[in-house]
């Protein structure tokens, strides 16, 4: 009798990166991206026991250069005058969702840093996969724009450095946030060796998207009221035909979870149980054909009752074997 023999990194843990700056850059209008998604991921972390089982990982700073891959040089340099109180910077981030405040520009390095360290570990082989518990979120920044409570795209750098650092050739982005990921479709679109898949509530905020799509982006609008179905018609019929066909050597997830039935910001009726498919089918993908290596970062995700929960779901399942 033969039985089939796991592969040796199934056994390596799942990595939590987070960093432990908490900033609210603007207390008093209540903003949903708030301190409090981060304390909700942490209690639940801890009240469902999965923190004992999890690679916990505090992070610093990404390295200037790398975030450089992704953004202009004097937008980062902006960022960080503005979070010091610089008017003239300020002027630039003059938007009502997305305010700089003193601890932004360190916040959005180490979220970067977190995704970058995650990169590193799947590589490494310290982890088998990883999920990042980040703020502020990435998907909406563009490379010279804030947008949408992002300032430095978490995961377009993380795409891009894997490249650079690991020699990757094909890296796969997947964004399932209920908002277009309109930040990172604009620095990825015609990149060699990076496709960008996307499914997103339309029409909703933003109204950017590149249209028709360029060759190496996959767009998914999906109508408002769209449930489980919906979405696994998405994953099914589009995503992983062109994954298969493409052979990414890393998948990056863009895991918003704003397409929640509970959310007010958004109209889509995904459950806990269309995040834990999601995530079963995406590792299986990463499975078959990249020895399983999957970086998964925060993006949205604001009712904070079903945004701890689908975390759950969504790291339960990555930490199956
Ligand atoms: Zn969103």
């Amino acid at each position: 009798m033969t039985t089939a023999q796991a592969p040796a990194w199934s056994g390596l843990p799942t990595g939590y990166f987070t960093h432990g700056r908490i900033y609210d850059p603007n207390p008093l209008a209540n903003a949903p991206e708030s301190p409090e998604r981060m304390e909700a991921l942490e209690s639940r972390l801890f009240v469902s026991g999965l923190e004992d089982f999890v690679e916990r990982v505090e992070c610093g700073p990404a390295p200037r250069g790398v975030v450089t891959l992704a953004h202009d040089e004097d937008y980062v340099e902006a960022l960080e005058k503005a979070s010091q109180g610089d008017k003239e910077a300020l002027a630039r981030f003059e938007m009502t969702d997305t305010k700089v405040g003193p601890g932004t520009f360190d916040a959005a390095m180490r979220s970067v840093g977190a995704v970058v360290a995650a990169v590193d570990a799947v590589f490494s082989r310290t982890c088998r996969n990883a999920f990042c518990a980040v703020r502020p979120p990435g998907h909406h920044a563009g490379r010279a724009r804030a947008g949408g409570f992002c300032f430095l795209n978490n995961v377009a750098v993380g795409a891009l450095y894997a490249r650079a650092r690991w020699g990757v050739e094909r890296v796969a982005v997947l964004d399932f946030d209920v908002h277009h990921g309109d930040g990172t479709e604009e620095i990825l679109a015609g990149r060699e060796g990076v496709k960008f898949l996307s499914l997103f509530q339309w029409p909703l905020f933003p109204d950017r998207r590149i249209v028709p799509a360029p060759e190496n982006v996959v767009q998914s609008p999906l109508e408002a009221g769209a449930a489980g179905p919906e979405i696994e018609r998405v994953v099914e019929n589009e995503w992983l035909p062109v994954l298969a066909d493409f052979r990414p050597q890393l998948m990056l997830l863009s895991a918003g979870f704003d397409a929640h039935v509970e959310e007010t910001m958004a109209q889509l009726k995904a459950a806990e149980r269309d995040y834990a498919y999601l995530t079963r089918r995406m590792m299986d993908a990463a499975a078959a054909l990249c020895e399983g290596r999957l970086v998964s970062v925060l993006e949205g995700g604001y009712s904070l009752r079903s945004l701890a929960r689908s975390v759950t779901a969504h790291l339960q399942t990555l930490m199956r074997p």
